[in-house]
């Protein structure tokens, strides 16, 4: 039977509009709703703030039986619950953070079929006991959110997501819905494989979030950098900063308030009572500044939040399109800012390095922080170029709502920089054995004869000198963007430049590099064009 011509596909728009008092259906909300109503299996793709949890809670209420959600948020459990018992649903979780007695509760409620839904943290499927109480009581389907976690390949990957295939095993004839905000082609592909849903239809949203208006900077002095931001756009806003460490956490917060913005931190070396008030405040009040790490912001839902910036770069592509992807739910103009420099880099590749895991793990790391380069050093459209990443192709228009649309970046042939900043590092790698950060070689090449430098000899080299005609700050571009294109990489604790297997085609003149300019000298060079 066609989904649309069942009795039932009326009561989901009734059960919209009396439950959870919306009009109207969003995007495909109501086509994967029928679906799923109907019995059918769905993996859903949807970015952040585009809607997916009616997509299960509806039909949780309309089939009979309880709907089983499994998600990895614990902390926020209690918040969903809340918000849905305050609708009048009988919802229930079962998680880690209960004494034996409130499960107990809750097993209860399930089993006399006084629930529609019941969330789940994935580990409690580890438990036999578990599986032994859904079979005893009747599940109308099983939802498994945030089903990016079962991507190995992903950024997010958490092992108890794997054995979510035995729910299929287990219970034949109960529909299953995955649903992420993550959408890279690859995370797709092993979302249906390992969760075995080659049968389930698939909804894929767009990704494109218009309103936002996407800008990366380099860092200079990334706190002042912030406030002028602030200031200058968004004075009274409320907005996530979004940093690194939680020591930088601690001391950007400190640093706006003493600026007079209101601004609090957030992360997880702060007591959860510190920690529960500043996110309560953040949703309470107008105009806060979270100052956080990436721990915070999870599944929280507010929908004026004006700007997101990262004082240091993202880990990947889809944890800034996550993070990003949390100013404008109310789709009003937002900013995602993003300032990045190369310590970023020296620092993300001496994590990679040190991490636990093995080595085809660092090589995901290091696949994920390279695509995140290339986002930050495109002289193309912001965009066009996230949407490609998630395979949304934008058909040749460009969004004239980033910072390359807005203005665009001035590029130069940068193929002899390139030539001269790998021939010194060849110089000492190979000649010398050496192996020295970016500041040691972009002083030799600028002819600075520094204390470290005439320790080294490194005056005497023919290269002493040979860059003279660029600023530090390009110099610093130079490095940056033969990271980004892979013809240089930085290896250990202190950042060494090492050569890749194609710095060799720079050197020998057979391969050219465009650069995009610093905006600094962008801005002289249009000077002196108008003079
Ligand atoms: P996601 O899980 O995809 O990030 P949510 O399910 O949290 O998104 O929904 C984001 C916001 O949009 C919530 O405040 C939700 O209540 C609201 N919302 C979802 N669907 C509709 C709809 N059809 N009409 C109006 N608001 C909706
Ligand atoms: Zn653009």
């Amino acid at each position: 039977m066609d989904a649309a011509d069942a009795p039932e596909a009326g009561e989901a728009v009734q059960v919209l509009r009396r439950v959870f008092g919306y009009d109207a259906f969003r995007g495909s909300q109501q086509e994967i709703i029928e679906h799923v109503i109907g019995g059918g299996d769905a993996v859903v793709l949807m970015p952040t703030g585009g809607g997916k949890s009616l997509c299960y809670q509806i039909p949780s209420l309309v089939r009979p039986g309880v709907g089983v959600v499994i998600s990895p948020l614990i902390a926020l459990m209690q918040d969903q619950v809340d918000a849905l018992r305050a609708l009048g649903v009988r919802a229930g979780f079962l998680n880690s953070t209960q004494d034996l007695e409130e499960r107990r509760l809750v097993e209860a409620e399930f089993l006399a079929g006084e629930l529609d839904l019941l969330y789940l943290a994935p580990e409690r499927l580890r438990v036999e006991q578990t599986l032994s109480l859904l079979d005893r009581g009747k599940v109308s389907l099983f939802a498994i959110d945030e089903a990016h976690c079962v991507a190995q390949w992903g950024h997010d990957f958490r092992p108890d997501y794997l054995a979510l295939s035995m729910l299929h095993e287990r219970w034949p004839d109960v529909p299953r819905i995955a649903l992420t905000a993550t959408a890279t082609d690859a995370t797709h592909a092993e979302i249906t494989s390992r969760l075995k849903m080659a049968e389930a239809r698939h909804f894929v949203a767009s990704f494109d979030r218009p309103n936002i208006q996407y800008r990366i900077v380099a860092k200079s002095e990334p706190k002042r950098q912030l406030l002028e931001l602030l200031r200058s756009e968004h004075a009274g806003d409320a907005g996530i900063v979004y940093c690194l460490s939680r020591a930088s956490v601690e001391k950007t917060a400190q640093f706006l308030v003493e600026n007079g913005i209101a601004a609090v931190p957030y992360h997880a070396g702060l007591d959860a009572r510190t920690r529960a008030e500043h996110q309560a405040r953040f949703l309470r009040e107008d105009g806060l500044v979270v100052v956080a790490t990436i721990a915070f912001g999870m599944g929280i839902d507010k929908p004026d939040v004006r700007f997101v910036a990262h004082l240091d770069l993202p880990k990947s592509v889809e944890g800034y399109y996550q993070e990003t992807g949390r100013a404008g739910r109310d789709g009003q103009p937002s900013t995602a800012w993003l300032a990045y420099g190369l310590q970023d880099v020296v620092q993300q590749r001496k994590m990679i390095d040190g991490s636990e895991g093995d080595e085809a793990h660092r090589r995901r790391l290091s696949a994920h922080l390279d695509a995140m380069l290339a986002l930050c050093e495109t002289v193309q459209c912001r965009r066009v170029r996230l949407l490609a990443y998630f395979g949304q192709d934008s058909a040749g228009t460009t969004c004239g709502n980033c910072d390359t649309c807005l203005s665009p970046p001035q590029t130069w042939d940068g193929t002899v920089a390139a030539q001269k900043l790998l021939s010194t590092v060849v110089r000492l790698q190979r000649e010398r054995g050496q192996k020295f950060g970016a500041g040691q070689i972009i002083d030799i090449l600028m002819g600075k004869k520094t204390a470290k430098v005439i320790q080294f000899d490194h005056d005497a080299l023919s290269v002493f000198g040979v860059g003279d005609d660029l600023r530090e700050a390009e110099w610093r571009g130079v490095v940056r963007q033969l990271l980004a294109q892979g013809l240089l990489s930085v290896e250990g604790d202190y950042g060494t430049l090492v050569l890749t297997g194609t710095s060799g085609e720079v050197l020998r003149g057979g391969r050219e590099v465009p650069m995009r300019r610093e905006p600094e000298k962008a801005a002289r060079a249009a000077k002196a064009k108008a003079a």
